[in-house]
């Protein structure tokens, strides 16, 4: 049986990451992807938060095919007909270290995939791996159609649906409840109608977190500006999805008639449609990182952060990888390949900004469930400034009376003072 020191399955950011680094540091690697080329299965809104990633890839942004820096996020709530919304700029994003960058995974994948390549990874794409080769309890290699090959260690890098590690029985069952859909379109726009709907330059771009108008459907929409397209999609719980009994394309749709986004993507040209499982994220949902002969790097061990303004799993891919192959490298000092030696990815992760990140945010995670910040609070807010911004011949009110007025019959006052407490939990105290 043909034999490497390590082999990586998956060419997303976590095994080009691995990839790129255990090559680096003179092992002999195979990363072996199913898409024709890198990123051509992948699915994301696209947003590549800058700072972590550059610290593998230093000033990554002069050489990758990055879109526009992202300079401008805007937090919007939309109601039926109206929309309210946070406006963050800064300049400060337009120059390096940078925030975000927008990216398309068919162009930057390939880009991330080269890495490993220069550094000396071998990569064969066109392929499954069809199963992990496990003798009592060690995984020993991968099975890709006839052939066998064996590793040290196998990197498991395959993304998402992780079935792999199912099929191997070495992860435990997702709860449907723990999982999203992302549905998202590519719509190209030419790039001058781009920088003048959204005001920004040729480099820079805009980012839109959406809340509400997802027919009632725990979740939210995006749409990030790309040189010459725009990237809108929705990631909605996959159990209130199936509860409504709507497809996701009818949810797409809803959201799409909403009069704002109807305008930002006026004119605009589907290109490409995907849709894929997104984790809900979180130390508490961490699928079992090492085992004998294997550690499990980014969406595949569910390693990624949703605290309703950032949804990042690029960023969080590449650090878990990169932490995965620091173990591997320590293991390898001492030829020493099993659970035991690997435990020191957990180790290493848990010293990691993106580990502190989920504890920093783990309130956030019951807000992703609370039906009535998706259904009811959206309409409030708009209502309360419909009032205050529209004079009427009735005499007007403020914003408390209007608030209370509007609530009737949808949501009692313990439930705000306690919705608000979690929202003030979540993402300010
Ligand atoms: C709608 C949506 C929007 C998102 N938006 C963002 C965002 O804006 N920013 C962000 O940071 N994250 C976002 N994410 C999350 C992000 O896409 C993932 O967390 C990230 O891609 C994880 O990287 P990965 O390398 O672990 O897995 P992936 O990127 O999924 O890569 C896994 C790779 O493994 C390959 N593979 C799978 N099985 C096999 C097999 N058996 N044999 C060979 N190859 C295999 C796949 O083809 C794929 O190339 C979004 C996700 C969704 C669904």
């Amino acid at each position: 049986m043909e034999k490497f020191d390590v082999i990586v399955v998956g060419a997303g950011p976590a095994g080009s990451t691995a990839g790129y680094l255990l090559a680096q540091a003179g092992l002999n690697v195979l990363i072996v992807e199913r898409g024709q080329t890198p990123g051509s299965k992948n699915v994301s809104g696209g947003l590549i938060y800058s700072k972590l990633a550059a610290q593998i890839f230093p000033e990554f942004w002069n050489s990758a095919p990055v879109e526009r820096a992202i300079t401008n996020h805007q937090l919007t709530m939309l109601s039926e007909n109206a929309s309210v919304g946070l406006d963050f700029r800064s300049q400060e994003a337009a120059q390096p270290p940078y925030n975000a960058f927008s990216v398309l995974r068919a162009r930057f994948d390939p880009w991330l995939a080269k890495q490993a390549e220069d550094a000396g990874a071998a990569l064969i794409t066109g392929v499954t791996v069809d199963s992990l080769l496990v003798e009592n309890g060690r995984v020993l290699g991968i099975q890709a159609g006839p052939d066998l090959i064996g590793a040290d260690v196998v990197v498991v890098a395959e993304g998402t649906r992780s079935l792999l590690l199912k099929l191997a029985g070495l992860r435990e069952e997702f709860h449907p409840h723990d999982v999203s859909l992302g549905v998202k379109e590519i719509i190209a726009l030419p790039e001058k109608t781009i920088e003048e709907r959204f005001q920004c330059t040729s480099d820079t771009g805009m980012a839109y977190t959406f809340v509400g108008h997802t027919c009632g459907i725990e979740g939210g929409g995006f749409l990030y500006t790309n040189k010459a397209s725009l990237s809108l999609g929705i990631v909605v719980k996959i159990d209130a999805l199936y509860q409504s009994k709507r497809q996701p394309h009818q949810v797409l749709d809803e959201f799409k008639s909403h009069p704002l986004v109807a305008r930002l993507i006026d004119g605009g040209e589907v290109v490409e449609y995907s849709a894929q499982t997104v984790h809900r994220g979180g130390f508490h949902l961490m699928s079992k990182l090492y085992g004998d002969g294997y550690v499990v790097a980014g969406s595949a061990a569910r390693l990624l952060l949703n605290n309703i303004m950032t949804l990042r799993g690029m960023d969080f891919a590449m650090i878990s990888a990169a932490e995965a192959a620091r173990a591997i490298l320590a293991a390898r000092e001492q030829q020493n390949y099993s659970a035991t030696a690997l435990a020191a990815y957990e180790t290493n992760l848990k010293q990691t900004s993106i580990y502190q990140d989920w504890q920093t945010f783990k309130a956030t995670y019951p807000l992703l469930e609370n039906k009535r910040l998706f259904e009811v609070y959206p309409e409030l807010a708009c209502k309360v400034m419909e009032n205050l911004f529209s004079p009427t011949t009735q005499p007007g009110s403020k914003a408390l009376a209007v608030l209370r007025e509007e609530m009737k019959g949808k949501v009692s006052m313990v439930d705000l003072v306690k919705d608000v407490y979690q929202i003030s939990r979540g993402v300010v105290l």
